[in-house]
């Protein structure tokens, strides 16, 4: 049976002082238990933004999110709780995310607190913050349980975020870039710690990345994001190995190294790497008009600057798609 925790349909505008910015349009993602799902672009894609959304910490100004096919786009209700439970954040920097004034034990138990799970001695609470330490891997918990943020490594901060986030038992993680302000040689580590947990818990995974290659690596299916729209999805090894949209193959052969977990030397931690091919990410405000890719497209065709390509299946695996003229049917035969 599939589950469907998470889905997420629509336009969403967004407000940055006082310019409205249509920061993400036409974005339709569905996330499963037991499944890794990467959001693949470049810094100002927008794929932060469907995060945030997803999480709850932007007020949307359309679309809908659905948890099992119920609405909880009205704040404040049940449903909305639920979610808010259910479904948790990790940020990129794990050190702005934890306080630096509370140890570990702070940060967990007040996690467990809020959504219930301390129990009611103090051995319950123990054990719980035991068991998740344990969790994350970090052994023995004694040794980090009363420890502050500044006493970690970057990673055993990522995994204490992690562990924050399972305290809320949740069904969904979304995960911004969790490995890109880590060390190259701890990444794996940790993407190995959330494959293990998304086995183990059946998490739903939202992977947020600017790596292509690591997503190839970590997810079941990739989606890849330009300018705000969805322009690519399909299982991670078609989407990565057989790329279909333009921008994806740019993606791709820019990416420094398909085996490393590691966006190069060329760009600093969390940007996306430096592309071979012209031209910039297009501006939020004032998107181009038809496909939003066109001004770099090396194969654009006249109706790409005026019409906005739906997706179109591409044939050579189930579930593949693209949204570009090229795959375009009616046009092809
Ligand atoms: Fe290039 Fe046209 Fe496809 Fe856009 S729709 S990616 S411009 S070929
Ligand atoms: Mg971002």
């Amino acid at each position: 049976t599939k589950h469907f925790p998470v889905r997420k349909r629509g336009r969403e505008a967004l407000t940055r002082g006082r310019r409205s910015v249509q920061a993400v349009d036409d974005v339709d993602l569905v996330l499963r238990r037991g499944r890794v799902t990467a959001l693949v672009g470049e810094s100002g894609s927008g794929k932060s933004t469907v995060a945030r959304l997803l999480a709850q910490l932007y007020p949307r100004t359309a679309g809908d999110i659905r948890l099992h096919g119920e609405s909880v786009t009205v704040k404040g209700g049940k449903a909305f709780r639920a979610y808010c439970r259910k479904v948790q954040m990790i940020f990129q920097d794990p050190f702005a995310s934890l306080n630096p004034v509370h140890t570990v034990r702070y940060h967990l138990t007040r996690a467990l607190k809020i959504h219930d799970r301390a129990g009611t001695t103090a051995e319950d609470l123990e054990r719980a913050l035991q068991e998740l330490l344990t969790r994350v891997q970090l052994t023995p918990p004694e040794r980090y349980v009363d420890k502050f943020p500044h006493e970690l490594s970057g990673g055993q901060r990522q995994r204490v975020a992690i562990a924050r986030a399972l305290g809320a038992d949740p069904e969904a993680l979304l995960a911004d870039e969790p490995v890109s302000m880590l060390d190259v040689s701890i990444r794996l580590g940790v993407l190995n710690l959330l494959r293990d947990l998304k086995e183990r818990l059946h998490l739903a995974i939202l992977y947020i990345t600017h790596d292509i290659a690591s997503a190839r690596y970590f997810a079941d299916e990739t989606l890849v994001m330009y300018a705000g729209r969805m322009v690519e999805g399909g299982d991670s090894e078609t989407v990565t190995q057989n790329p279909a949209h333009p921008y994806t193959r740019l993606l791709i052969e820019s990416a420094p190294d398909p085996d490393r977990l590691d966006p190069g030397t060329d760009a600093a931690p969390g940007e996306a790497p430096k592309e071979k091919g012209s031209g910039e990410p297009p501006s939020l405000i004032a998107p181009p008009s038809g496909c939003r890719f066109h001004p770099r497209c090396p194969v654009a065709m006249e109706r790409c600057k005026t019409d906005l390509p739906p997706r179109f299946e591409v044939a050579d695996a189930p579930g593949h798609w693209a949204a570009c003229w090229l795959y375009d049917s009616a046009v092809r035969s």
